[in-house]
């Protein structure tokens, strides 16, 4: 079956699926974006990740392209003709397009949107977290207004390569004070031995993750310990777990940190219990 990207008003075939070369994403990589999971043909917390993508766009000041709840049916539909089960859908809002210049176009222009779908196979996802994952960490090397979701990833890239090279699946960011912010591509959480869950509190400096707001009902309905706080790395080395959290990886075990093992060096029963737990505190549309 070929795959359908939504593009600017059409359902197209992947390879009909095309923006202009002018667009300012392309450019400047002007433009935000959300990655939703896909659970059973539904959208895992389709609201909070759509009121976010709102933030996002406010704050670069970049046209919302329609209403939410149109955003919302334009993912379920783009799911629904990609036959997605299991998986993740993609929304990319850019400002558009216009003659490359640095500023915002004088004349006001129609932003650009994008969703695309696809399946992801539940049992790697599954085999990745019965193992867990090594984590190396990496100087933070990103703009200090990493809250808004723009799809200028290059540092992300650079550090998520970092950590293949590495033998590694994540790279978690240390900032200038020697503390951990979050990963390339997730929100990163240590459980120190006495049973405390900690996590960076959200700033400028940090994504604030859908799955990590999700994830502090969990904790609550589960009695467990939260401090919001920034972390060292020997902190998290000494830890007795780590996890880190994105929509596309749920809760996801960190056995193995800069080459130490944690606790362990098998994924911790707090974490695996967070993410069986998971889905019963997450909204599904
Ligand atoms: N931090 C960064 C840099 C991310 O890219 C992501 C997800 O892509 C997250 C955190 C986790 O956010 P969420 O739980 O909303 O997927």
């Amino acid at each position: 079956m070929s795959r359908i990207a939504y593009v600017n008003g059409r359902y197209l075939p992947a390879r009909e699926a095309c923006v202009n070369v002018e667009d300012r994403g392309y450019q400047f990589a002007d433009g935000v974006y959300e990655v939703c999971e896909v659970r059973n043909g539904r959208l895992i917390d389709a609201p909070r990740h759509l009121a976010r993508l709102e933030r996002s766009l406010r704050e670069l000041r970049i046209t919302q392209p329609m209403t939410l709840t149109a955003l919302q049916f334009v993912m379920q539909e783009t799911v629904r003709r990609n036959r997605v089960d299991q998986g993740l859908v993609y929304l990319q809002v850019t400002r558009g397009v216009a003659r490359r210049d640095h500023p915002f176009p004088l004349q006001p222009i129609a932003p650009s949107v994008v969703v695309t779908s696809r399946n992801v196979n539940p049992a790697k996802a599954q085999e990745n977290a019965s193992k867990g994952i090594a984590v190396i960490t990496t100087p933070e090397n990103r703009w200090p207004r990493v809250d808004i979701k723009s799809v200028s990833l290059l540092p992300n890239v650079l550090a998520k390569q970092a950590a293949r090279e590495a033998g590694a699946y994540e790279a978690w960011y240390v900032d200038g004070q020697g503390k951990v912010t979050e990963g390339s591509s997730s929100n990163a959480w240590i459980i120190t031995r006495d049973g405390r869950v900690i996590t960076r509190h959200t700033d400028n400096f940090i994504l604030s993750g859908i799955t990590r707001a999700v994830l502090k009902h969990v904790l609550e309905a589960l009695q467990l310990r939260l401090e919001e706080r920034a972390f060292t790395p020997t902190e998290a080395y000494e830890a007795a777990e780590a996890f880190v959290t994105s929509a596309g990886q749920l809760v996801m075990p960190v056995v193995k940190i800069d080459g130490r093992e944690i606790g362990d060096g098998k994924p911790g029963s707090v974490a695996k219990r967070l993410r069986e737990e998971f889905h019963r505190f997450a909204h599904i549309s």
